[in-house]
């Protein structure tokens, strides 16, 4: 795929990328070199300018706008650098909320919560608001939303860039584990050492192109 924005160097300059079920791709690039281009074209929220998108069959670059909003809701989970959680709902609150745009009925939300909050090991803090929690736990919290309505697909973009060391290793933890137990992820990092830890293959974008 090709990305132009208004300039004459394009953000993706025909671009090849293939990532099967259960990888974990980690793209590495210095600033400018396309890699939220690249996250925001298989999210949906954005068109190439030429080439195409397929994720779990379904062609991303061709829906229309409320296509696109449920094709995020059903097989996207998105989590970012500064976690967007709500602060004025409580972890299970924020937790459930993609279950509620799902119009997912009630009780089978609370046990899908339920589960994913055990299994992130943040259950104790169902009840809490996220300001209360560490950086790493909020991540936790990002990460569960994300995985609320069973996402073939979760797409992160700095998942550790506003985290202190421990929380660092705590996410990279977490990412790792997630993948292990068949995830498939493709990271937007800085973090060497979460693609180190974490993923199965890793590529370095510059200048809209992979350069290694
Ligand atoms: P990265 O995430 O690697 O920093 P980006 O994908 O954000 O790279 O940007 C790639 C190139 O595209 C940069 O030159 C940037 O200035 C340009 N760009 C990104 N988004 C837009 C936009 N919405 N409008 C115009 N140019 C953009
Ligand atoms: P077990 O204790 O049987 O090994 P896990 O601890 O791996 O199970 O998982 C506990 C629950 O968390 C499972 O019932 C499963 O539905 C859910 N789960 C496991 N892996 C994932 C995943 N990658 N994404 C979302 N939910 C998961």
């Amino acid at each position: 795929m090709t990305k132009r924005y208004d300039g004459a160097t394009p953000a993706l300059a025909g671009l090849d990328l293939r990532v099967r079920a259960g990888e974990a791709l980690a793209v590495l690039g210095p600033s400018g070199s396309g890699k939220s281009t690249l996250l925001n074209l298989v999210a949906g929220l954005d068109r190439p300018s030429q080439g195409t998108v397929t994720v779990d069959g379904v062609r991303v670059d061709r829906l229309g706008e409320a296509a696109s909003a449920r094709y995020r809701r059903e097989r996207i989970g998105m989590i970012f650098q500064f976690f967007n959680l709500l602060d004025d709902l409580t972890v299970l609150d924020n937790v459930l909320l993609p279950a509620q745009l799902a119009r997912t009925p009630r009780a089978t939300a609370r046990a899908r919560a339920d589960e994913l909050l055990g299994y992130l090991g943040i259950r104790k803090h169902a009840e809490t608001y996220p300001g209360r929690l560490s950086g790493g736990e909020r991540q936790r919290v990002a990460v569960a939303r994300a995985l609320m309505n069973r996402p073939p697909l979760l797409l992160a973009d700095e998942p550790t860039g506003a985290l202190d060391t421990a929380s660092g290793q705590d996410v990279r933890r977490l990412l790792t584990e997630l993948n292990r137990d068949g995830q498939t992820l493709v990271l937007v990092t800085h973090d060497l050492a979460l693609a180190e830890a974490c993923a199965t293959r890793t590529i370095e974008l510059v200048d809209g192109v992979v350069a290694r």
